[in-house]
């Protein structure tokens, strides 16, 4: 972080001193909201949770050297004290992000926002790795893609920060404006518009409008603006039309500016093709798994580009990233031959396509089996969607659907519904049902796909696969 004096601190957070804080007392970082990772020199923010009040932590944060506490009731502490409770203190917190993300960008440092329906973590964190080449990166562990992970994020880089990288979700219109305005992007990446939240949002295009506001907050193509657009998806490739930012798309078709061609995955279900950028090309094999990270992929090598990397560093660069944050296509060889694919993370029908896709893919004629869970926030498309599932599964010719939770239910009525499907499909209440499911069935050799809502907690299914049940 940039070091700042409490005053300064309390002049942008628009928060009053208090306490035995002195005025020249200098934060230096890191900016937290868990106590325990409190240090010298860090700002402990003490936001009311669900089980536990921050506030109550004050105390030990200072005790492990926190500089000041930013809260929203007095302590006893050196303290900041911001009005309107937590939503006060998130502000505070978000103006201090963007103190600091002005800070750093007027240093040299570029931020560079990744927004979709699936693959943001994944790509941001093959992005980190890329962009590392070349500087140093800030970029989050995990998600943390909201009005508290952004500016905690942001908050990290200091005057050697070359890039910082975000994940940028919505949950709503106007969310992605507004994380924009914590941490404003010069280039965005706009990976898809597919179902997820479909629930809460109402429709493919009410998601379309949230995302693109990433595109509308870009500054304009002179002021160095790019965004990055999905040629394949017609709903992100529309978004051109929303930025005053250069538009840079990638795709496999022939109209994008950067593309994949002689696209095949190996039996280990990861990418091979030939990058074609800028003129020009070089052959790319992928270290993480799955198709769909063919387009990941092509987003991150266009934003390379776009700092200097030609088509064979943006190749060797992608053959060396590997997959960081967990439970998102982790595949494990096991002793006996069999091939566990755990991408338990979460599941929308866009990912689960996906990943069904790379199952076949790695089974060829191996014995496949999926356990699939339910597929959260689809509101009133929820059972359509998972009889869409069943049947993609029963078309790609899985041999076992193992379906955990009711509400996944419909899975297996799609794939049973299905002509010509020799394959099983089974209902289990929960995961403990699905490793038994698995015990009476599995074989050596056999390939398994993992994969369900974080809630469902399916990554112990995989678990007990690989520990052989
Ligand atoms: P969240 O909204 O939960 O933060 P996310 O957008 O960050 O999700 P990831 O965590 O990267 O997405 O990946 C979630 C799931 O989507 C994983 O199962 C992953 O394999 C799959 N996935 C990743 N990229 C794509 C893509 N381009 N298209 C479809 N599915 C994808
Ligand atoms: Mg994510």
């Amino acid at each position: 972080m940039i070091a700042l004096t409490l005053d300064r601190i309390a002049e942008i957070t628009r928060t009053r001193i208090r306490g035995s804080a002195r005025p020249d007392a200098t934060v230096t970082g890191p900016v937290v909201v868990d106590s325990r990772q409190a240090g010298p020199g860090s700002l402990f923010v003490a936001l009311g949770g669900e089980r536990a009040d921050g506030h109550d932590f004050a105390g030990a944060a200072v005790a492990a050297g926190a500089a000041a506490v930013l809260g929203s009731r007095p302590v006893e502490a050196p303290q900041l004290l911001a009005d309107g409770g937590d939503d006060g203190v998130v502000a505070a917190l978000g103006r201090l992000g963007r103190a600091v993300a002005d800070g750093v960008t007027a240093a040299g440092a570029d931020i560079v926002g990744v927004t979709g329906s699936s693959g943001k973590t994944t790509t941001k964190d093959l992005l980190a790795q890329v962009l590392g080449r070349l500087g140093p990166v800030v970029a989050p562990a995990g998600s943390f893609n909201n009005e508290i992970g952004h500016p905690l994020t942001v908050l990290r880089a200091d005057s050697g920060t070359r890039f910082v990288v975000m994940e940028k979700a919505a949950r709503g219109i106007g969310h992605i404006a507004h994380l924009c305005t914590i941490a404003p992007p010069r280039i965005g990446v706009v990976l898809n518009v597919g179902s997820a939240h479909m629930g809460e949002f109402g429709g493919r295009e009410a998601i379309a409008r949230a995302k693109g506001e990433l595109v509308e907050a870009l500054p304009a193509a002179d002021d160095g603006g790019v965004a990055v657009l999905n040629a394949d998806d017609d709903a992100v490739s529309a978004m051109a039309s929303r930025t005053a930012a250069r538009v840079v798309t990638y795709g496999r078709g022939d109209g994008a500016d950067v593309r994949a061609r002689d696209v095949e995955l190996d039996a280990a279900g990861r990418a091979r093709f030939t990058l074609e950028l800028n003129g020009g090309t070089a052959p790319v094999r992928l270290a993480v798994v799955g198709e769909h990270q063919v387009h990941n992929a092509l987003a991150v090598a266009a934003v390379a580009a776009e700092f200097g990397m030609d088509a064979a560093a943006a190749a060797e660069a992608l053959a060396q990233a590997g997959p960081v944050s967990r439970w998102r296509m982790e595949v494990d060889e096991l002793d006996d031959g069999t091939t566990v694919v755990n991408d338990a993370y979460n599941a929308n029908p866009e990912s689960v396509a996906a990943a069904l896709r790379t199952l076949g893919a790695i089974a060829d004629r191996r014995r496949s089996f999926a356990v699939l869970g339910a597929m959260a926030e689809l509101g009133g498309e929820a059972r359509a969607a998972h009889e869409e599932v069943g049947r993609l599964a029963a078309s790609l010719g899985v041999d076992g659907l193992i379906v955990v939770g009711q509400e996944a239910a419909p899975i297996a009525d799609g794939a049973a519904g299905t002509a010509g499907w020799q394959g099983e499909a089974v209902a289990v209440p929960d995961a403990a049902g699905a490793v038994e499911a698995l015990r009476t069935r599995l074989r050596p050799k056999d390939v398994v796909l993992v994969k369900g809502s974080r809630v469902a907690g399916l990554e112990k299914v995989a678990e007990k696969v690989a520990e052989g049940l």
